[in-house]
C-alpha cells in the first residue's frame, strides 16, 4: 500500500470521539487525517480542506450524516468528493439511502479494520485515477496546456469569483501571424513543434499563481489574469509579444519580419451579475483584431 502518496486526506466525521479514535486506527500513517465532530464541521473543513475521501457517520445530533452528504452532492466544488457511510444502522434501507444521496460505499459497524483499511486504499486509488482523468480531459495533447474546456471551466470560476470581489478579470488572446504560411513553408510537423514553442514562452511569460494560460483552438492561446487591470494585462501581452519574437523561430514567408510573431488583444471587466463571459472574449477579440490591423507583432487593447 505504499504507493499512496503523502498528501491523500481523510475527513472523519463522528460525534462520538472513541468513533473517531476506532477509525483512525484504520487509517494509514501516511494520509492526513481532518476530524468533524457535527454537520457543519464536516461540511466547513470539507470546502477548506477538500478531503480525498471522506469517512461519514450517519446518527449525528442537529445535522446527520444523510443531510450532510446531500449539501455536499450540491456544492460544485466538493460533489465529487467520495464519502463511505459508516454507521450502526444495519437496515438495508439505510444503505440504499445513503448509496442513492451519492455515497460511495457503506460500511455497518461494528466494522473490521482491515476491511475498513482496504476500502479506504481502494477508494483512493480510484480517486486518484478519476482526478487524473479529468486533469487529462483539460489538456492540450501537443503543447500540454491546457485546452478549451479547461479554459472555459477556469473562466467561468474566476468570472464568478470576479462578480463577488469586485475585483477586476483581464484576459489576452493571443494569434499567431501568418501560421497559415508557416505550415505551407514548413510543413504540419514543423508546425506543431511552433505550436509547443509559442505555448511553452507564454506559459514561461506569467508569474501569478493564479494566472492561467490554454490553447483557445488552431494557433490561437488565452491568457486570464484575475485581479489584474487592462494596464496590467497590456504590460503582460507586450511581454509575451517580446518573448514570442525573441525566440527567433525562422519564418521566411512572414509578411511582417523573418521571425514567427503573435499578434495579441488585452481586455479587462469587472462584471456584474448577469453579464456573460461572452462579452470578454469579444472585447479582447476586438482588440486582437486591431493589433492585426495595425500591423501584427503587437498588442492592442
Ligand atoms: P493571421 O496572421 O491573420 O492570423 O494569419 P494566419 O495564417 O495565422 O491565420 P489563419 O486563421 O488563416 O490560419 C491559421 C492556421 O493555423 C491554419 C492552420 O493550418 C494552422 N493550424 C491550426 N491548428 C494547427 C495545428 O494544430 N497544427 C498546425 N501545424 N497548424 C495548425
Ligand atoms: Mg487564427
Ligand atoms: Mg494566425
Amino acid at each position: 500500500m505504499n504507493d499512496t502518496p503523502l498528501q491523500n486526506k481523510i475527513l472523519i466525521v463522528d460525534d462520538q470521539p472513541e468513533n473517531i479514535r476506532l477509525l483512525m486506527d484504520a487509517v494509514d500513517e501516511q494520509y492526513q487525517v481532518i476530524v468533524a465532530k457535527d454537520g457543519p464541521t464536516a461540511i466547513q473543513r470539507t470546502i477548506q480542506f477538500l478531503p480525498d475521501l471522506i469517512l461519514l457517520d450517519i446518527m449525528m445530533p442537529e445535522m446527520d450524516g444523510y443531510a450532510v452528504c446531500s449539501a455536499l452532492k450540491a456544492n460544485e466544488t466538493t460533489k465529487e468528493i467520495p464519502i463511505i457511510f459508516v454507521t450502526a444502522m444495519n437496515d438495508a434501507r439505510d444503505e440504499e439511502k445513503g448509496l442513492k444521496l451519492g455515497a460511495i460505499d457503506y460500511i455497518r459497524k461494528p466494522f473490521s479494520l482491515a476491511v475498513v483499511k482496504a476500502r479506504i486504499y481502494n477508494h483512493l486509488k480510484l480517486k486518484r485515477k478519476t482526478d487524473m482523468l479529468e486533469k487529462m480531459l483539460c489538456m492540450d495533447g501537443l503543447t500540454e496546456i491546457h485546452n478549451r474546456k479547461g479554459f472555459d471551466e477556469t473562466l467561468n470560476r474566476h468570472w464568478r469569483a470576479s462578480i463577488r470581489s469586485r475585483s477586476p478579470l483581464s484576459l489576452i488572446m493571443i494569434d499567431i501571424d501568418f501560421f497559415k504560411k508557416y505550415n505551407d513553408r514548413y510543413g504540419h510537423a514543423q508546425g506543431d513543434k511552433c505550436l509547443v514553442q509559442v505555448a511553452q514562452t507564454i506559459n514561461d511569460s506569467v508569474k501569478r499563481p493564479q494566472d492561467y494560460v490554454a490553447r483557445y483552438g488552431g494557433e490561437e492561446f488565452a491568457v486570464l489574469l484575475p485581479d489584474t487591470e487592462q494596464q496590467g494585462a497590456l504590460f503582460i501581452a507586450e511581454k509575451i509579444c517580446t518573448a514570442v519574437e525573441a525566440l527567433g523561430i525562422a519564418h521566411e514567408s512572414s509578411q511582417v519580419g523573418d521571425h514567427v510573431t503573435v499578434s495579441l488583444g488585452a481586455a479587462a471587466m469587472i462584471p456584474n451579475k448577469g453579464d456573460v463571459e461572452l462579452s470578454l472574449i469579444n472585447l479582447a477579440d476586438t482588440a486582437l483584431y486591431k493589433a492585426k490591423e495595425n500591423g501584427r507583432n503587437r498588442a492592442a487593447h
